[in-house]
């Protein structure tokens, strides 16, 4: 069944599944707006603001930025109007309660969330694509030292940025940011389940291959 706009799609899938990647090709494809959570705390980190300062104690560790905190920073975001068409959320929600809230602010807009396509991957494909990440400082694009790289190394192919290493993304943290994942992630997969709005999407397939499952399960819902 096509739906009319907005439509709002959620991305679940382990830190480092290709979240980010597939929203930026959803994004241009079907004029959605791409919500990344991590990208909102990171743009706070980068200006220093009080949000920023409080969710760099969390990031750091590999944690969940509390759940009040996090929900008032998407629910403030999209009242924007970029917003208007629909929003891929990426990264958000993160637990049942974030998913919970979700539910309530789209209802207030009488709206809801159309799909959750789920990233499926295996353990040791995310800590390699997790290590391999490198981010534009300038414009957050996200390439990968061996299956994305930039046509120069280190420089952003977009806008000629510097590409750095998160800190969170060092072999450390990843392997708790994995058990975050599994414990209070996770769960999420049952609550989409249960609305009926699960799609699972082989992501240990090249970006393009996983590209092509992702447009397909969209098209079930736009019509486009
Ligand atoms: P990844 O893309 O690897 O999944 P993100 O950029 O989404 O990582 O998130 C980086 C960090 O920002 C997380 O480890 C967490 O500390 C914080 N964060 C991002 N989104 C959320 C959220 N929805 N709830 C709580 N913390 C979040
Ligand atoms: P997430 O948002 O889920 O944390 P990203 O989109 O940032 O994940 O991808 C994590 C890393 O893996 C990045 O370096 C990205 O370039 C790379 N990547 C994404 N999708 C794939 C894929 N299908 N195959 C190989 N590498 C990928
Ligand atoms: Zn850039």
């Amino acid at each position: 069944m096509a739906s009319t706009y907005p439509v709002h799609l959620v991305l679940v899938g382990p830190p480092g599944a290709g979240k980010g990647t597939q929203a930026a090709q959803l994004e241009s494809q079907f004029g959605l707006k791409q919500i990344s959570s991590g990208d909102l705390f990171r743009e706070n980190l980068k200006n220093q603001t009080e949000l920023g300062e409080l969710a760099r104690t969390y990031i750091d560790r590999g944690e969940l930025v509390p759940d009040n905190v996090t929900i008032a920073m998407v629910e403030d975001r999209i009242q924007r109007p970029d917003c208007a068409k629909g929003v891929i959320f990426d990264g958000f929600p993160r637990t049942l309660e974030q998913a919970s809230a979700l539910d309530e602010m789209l209802a207030l807009q009488d709206s809801e969330i159309q799909l959750a396509p789920a990233l499926v991957v295996s353990d040791d494909v995310i800590i390699d694509r997790m290590t391999g990440r490198r981010v534009c400082r300038n414009c957050g694009a996200v390439y990968h030292m061996c299956y994305n790289p930039p046509k120069a190394e280190g420089v952003c192919d977009i806008c000629g940025g510097e590409l750095y290493q998160r800190s969170d993304d060092l072999p450390e943290t990843v392997r708790n940011r994995l058990f975050v994942y599994y414990k209070q992630t996770s769960p999420l997969i049952g609550y989409y389940y249960a609305k009926g709005l699960l799609v699972r999407v082989n992501a240990d397939q090249p970006i393009g291959a996983v590209s092509r499952e992702m447009v397909a399960a969209v098209r079930t819902v736009i019509d486009k």
